[in-house]
């Protein structure tokens, strides 16, 4: 095997179509040391897939597997040789239509991620016959073979250890003798059902396998050409940062810059990998590198938006019980396996947002009745939905003198509902009405970077 090991990840835009494909096909041929393929669904399939597992009637279902074999077929029909693809793929669809008809019958979250995981299966079988009508042998590799996880379904974790172990015995052996293609996103549990990493998940997969092999770089290929100052969508005169810390990275994508899936740089900073980003549409245009160190870490980095976010206020009922109160709302949030992602208190309320990044595959609300029950027994609850959270990520942010103006002196007329500043020097956010968001980070964005 040569020195140099990359494992190269595509996202649904990159497998989008047979050009996207070929496309993709060129940048894993354009570099010897692409050894591992990590495939996203092509664009799309997975919010279907994840529609008919919220169990549909027959002819929303029959419309739904029409969209799909339309999106994969329309590869297939490109192909010069279609034909045992082709029998393949129909298999797959007659899976997706057999368990779809089943969640109609019965949802379930074990029946939900093994029909998702029918998009990364489809779109890795569709690469490997890409490449090889480019006379480009590769490998199919199943990766549930290898990434073992609990069986916590929608947004399983994986088992380090054992993906360790298997992988240096399934999957290091074959990739000695062909590039390998194989699905992010999903995985098994110790029972063999199919698991998912939650939506956004095949990033962390490319991570976590370019961890295990001891790669030497992880790509992440996607249809931007790299990180930037903030979502070129929200903002389209953000500039591409050329090079950006793990740290700071790792807090972008934790505070929604959809890029990188939150839990990514995490297998990436244990293992000092680099990681690069960039456009498989425009890879002549660079990208990103996400790494340990970089020349002068400025003091403002970028922004990110994190949408729908709930904001629980919780009033104690009896001043003179006060003391132990937030001890008491932090037990029954665990209890209910929440973690709270900002939080502010005063005397005898705290008012917090649930976590919600690595969100689970269908998307499900973490605000459950249950909880809501148990909070009120103990508290006065009020709820608060449609918030958007921004962040402002940068270096030193809480030693540095002056950044409460420079943030909210150009934030004039807008309700800012909550403010954590100073527990991380990373990071000052905020939460504002959703549907002032944009205006705000197009705002600071002028203001802090332009
Ligand atoms: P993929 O399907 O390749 O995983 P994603 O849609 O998950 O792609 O992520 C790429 C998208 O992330 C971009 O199209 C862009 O709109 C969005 N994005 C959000 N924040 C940023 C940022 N700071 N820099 C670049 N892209 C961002
Ligand atoms: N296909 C999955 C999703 O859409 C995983 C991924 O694209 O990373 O969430
Ligand atoms: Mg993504």
């Amino acid at each position: 095997m040569s020195q140099t090991l990359i494992v190269a990840k595509f996202g649904g835009t990159s497998v989008a179509d047979f050009a996207a494909m070929n496309r993709s096909a060129d940048v894993v041929l354009a570099n010897p040391g692409t050894r591992l393929v990590v495939l996203s669904a092509s664009a799309g399939v997975t919010n279907l897939l994840v529609t008919l597992a919220e169990g549909q009637e027959q002819m929303q279902r029959a419309y739904l597997l029409d969209e799909i074999r339309r999106i994969q077929y329309a590869i297939i029909d490109q192909l010069a040789q279609p034909e045992i693809i082709r029998d393949e793929i129909d298999r797959v669809l007659e899976n997706i239509t057999m368990l779809s008809e089943a969640a109609a019958l019965a949802t379930s979250t074990a029946l939900t991620d093994e029909l998702v995981s029918h998009g990364e299966l489809m779109s890795s079988l569709l690469f490997v016959e890409v490449l090889r009508q480019r006379s480009a042998p590769s490998l199919w590799f199943d990766v549930r073979k290898v990434m073992r996880t609990d069986d916590h379904f929608g947004r399983a974790e994986p088992d380090m250890a054992l993906l360790a172990d298997l992988v240096q015995t399934q999957l290091a052996p074959r990739m000695a003798e062909a590039l390998i293609v194989t699905q992010g996103f999903i995985g098994s549990e110790a029972k063999g059902r199919t698991t998912t990493l939650g939506r956004g998940g095949s990033d962390y997969t490319a991570a976590l396998l370019g961890e295990a092999l001891h790669a030497s770089r992880i790509d992440i290929w996607t249809d931007v050409p790299g990180i930037y100052t903030t979502d070129p969508r929200v903002v389209p005169s953000a500039k591409r940062i050329d090079e950006i810390t793990f740290e700071e990275a790792a807090e972008m994508a934790t505070f929604g810059a959809k890029v990188l899936h939150p839990a990514t740089l995490m297998p990436a900073v244990r293992s000092d990998i680099p990681v690069f980003v960039g456009s498989s549409r425009d890879p002549e245009a660079g990208g990103t590198r996400v790494c340990n160190q970089t020349q002068n870490p400025p003091l403002f980095r970028a922004l990110a938006l994190r949408r729908k976010q709930t904001l629980l206020t919780l009033h104690s009922l009896n001043m003179l019980h006060a003391r132990g109160f937030l001890a008491e709302v932090f037990n029954i949030l665990a209890r209910h396996s929440i973690s709270v992602d900002l939080i502010t208190t005063s005397e005898v309320s705290v008012a917090l947002t649930l976590d919600t990044t690595g969100s689970t595959s269908t998307g499900t609300s973490l605000l459950t009745q249950a909880l809501l029950t148990e909070l009120s027994s103990l508290c006065r609850v009020e709820v608060e939905e449609n918030l958007a959270l921004v962040a402002l990520i940068g270096n030193k942010l809480s030693q540095a003198a002056g950044v409460g103006k420079e943030v909210f002196g150009v934030l004039e007329g807008v309700n800012l509902r909550l403010i954590c500043y100073g527990a991380s020097s990373y990071n000052l956010c905020f939460l504002v009405p959703g549907q002032d968001a944009e205006k705000v980070i197009q705002k600071l964005h002028r203001n802090l970077f332009e």
